[in-house]
């Protein structure tokens, strides 16, 4: 049993407190010691540089890797699950070690990823979303023509859904299929065909229904959530409300009061504000939709910081590209959440959400050692994600490729 020592280096341990200098020990595969003057059978100078947990992405579609729903469609089926596998191996080459994919991978990639068959972050999956007829996620054109994002298979079930008995269904069917947490749109969305965030989507004997049984599987709920949505699904327990445009002040109360997480997705808005600045075709209706949802995004921001409410980072990849996840990071920073409080949203603060952190997400002794060591100090988050230059998964150096036990694939 090898034991090794990160040595000198400015550690960051994962919750609200600051970074202090310390060594990191580890054996096989767990954080055992975090202190002054540790050894070990290998050293790992980390002097100048941070050490820090590794981070969690709350919000990414693994198997989608373009915006473009038309190029989407012309592509072969089963491409998405090999794209996918490259997506993985850049989200965790980025420090990513957990991430929540909010719709597209199913539970062969979470078992793949267990297994060693495939690099990448140890992931939680909620499969497909739950949409009422019309709603978000509702893949249904107007021109009658179905565009869908996550084509239905035997893994990924079809999520369209009326009324309370096939909302119970549906997230049985989704519990049997190996979903690790249970998504639901309850308002309209930027990207979709129907309307915008502001429309709240599901009806409370629906919403109600689904937290019930997701619950009794023991799983959480995500919800992609904004403006009167958002405060319905806050109302009936939901454990994060993701994207949360337009929050009134009732609904940043309630969520405090309740301990509901808010993953801005802040990455996914500056990530579409820049393929339009590109020129990329996005219809009129998604353009009106986009120019709304920026114009609140500060205000929400600057209230539930006041707030109190709890963050999870979350980067929506690929509406933000796979591989440049911590971007969020900077984003939080810029959006007012104090750096320390940041690095909370992508470690501590998201294991609790994924309902991890009695296993990872903090650098204390016990703790798995998934680690990001990066250049330069702690709370300088700017431009992190060029910063970082090693990354550990259970103790097995991941980054750089090579070195250690390596990336394997
Ligand atoms: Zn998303």
């Amino acid at each position: 049993m090898t034991r090794f020592v990160l040595q000198g280096g400015e550690v960051y341990d994962g919750s609200r407190a600051a970074p202090a200098v310390a060594d990191v020990a580890v054996e096989d595969g767990v954080i055992v010691d975090v202190g002054v003057g540790l050894d070990g059978d290998e050293g790992v100078d980390c002097a100048g540089k941070a050490v820090l947990p590794g981070f969690f992405d709350c919000h990414v579609h693994l198997t989608m890797s373009t915006n473009d729903v038309a190029e989407a469609a012309r592509q072969p089926f089963s491409l998405q699950f090999y794209e996918a596998a490259a997506n993985m191996r850049r989200t965790l080459a980025a420090g990513v070690t957990t991430a929540r994919d909010a719709g597209g991978a199913d539970h062969g990639m979470h078992v793949a990823q267990q297994r060693g068959l495939i690099a990448g972050p140890a992931l939680q999956v909620s499969l497909n979303v739950v949409t009422q007829t019309g709603g978000h996620w509702d893949p249904w054109l107007p021109s009658t023509c179905v565009l869908d994002f996550t084509p239905p298979h035997p893994g990924r079930p079809r999520a369209v859904v009326d009324g309370p008995e096939q909302v119970r269904h549906k997230v049985r069917e989704l519990v049997r299929a190996g979903a690790g947490v249970i998504k639901v749109a309850t308002s309209g969305g930027v990207m979709s065909a129907g309307p915008g965030a502001g429309t709240p989507q599901f009806r409370d004997d629906e919403i109600e229904m689904l937290v019930a049984e997701a619950s009794a599987a023991g799983l959480g709920v995500m919800a992609h959530a904004s403006a009167a949505g958002a405060k319905t699904a806050v109302r009936h327990g939901v454990r994060s409300i993701e994207h949360g445009q337009d929050l009134d002040d009732e609904t940043l109360e309630l969520m405090v009061q309740r301990g509901t997480w808010l993953v801005p997705t802040l990455a996914a808005g500056a990530g579409l504000a820049r393929s339009v600045e590109a020129g990329a075709g996005y219809p009129a209706h998604v353009l009106d939709k986009l120019a709304e949802t920026e114009a609140s995004r500060a205000s929400t921001m600057r209230r539930a910081i006041q707030a109190g409410v709890r963050f999870a980072a979350g980067s929506d990849a690929p509406l933000w590209p796979h591989g440049d996840n911590l971007t969020e990071i900077e984003l939080l920073v810029e959006y007012g959440l104090p750096p320390v409080q940041a690095l909370h949203a992508a470690t501590g603060s998201a294991a609790d959400l994924l309902g991890v952190g009695d296993r990872v997400g903090s650098l204390l002794p016990g703790k798995q050692a998934d680690l990001v060591i990066a250049r330069g100090k702690a709370l300088d988050v700017t431009g992190l994600s060029s910063r970082v230059e090693a990354v550990y998964q259970a103790g097995r150096q991941v980054l750089p490729a090579g070195a250690g036990a390596g990336v394997p694939g």
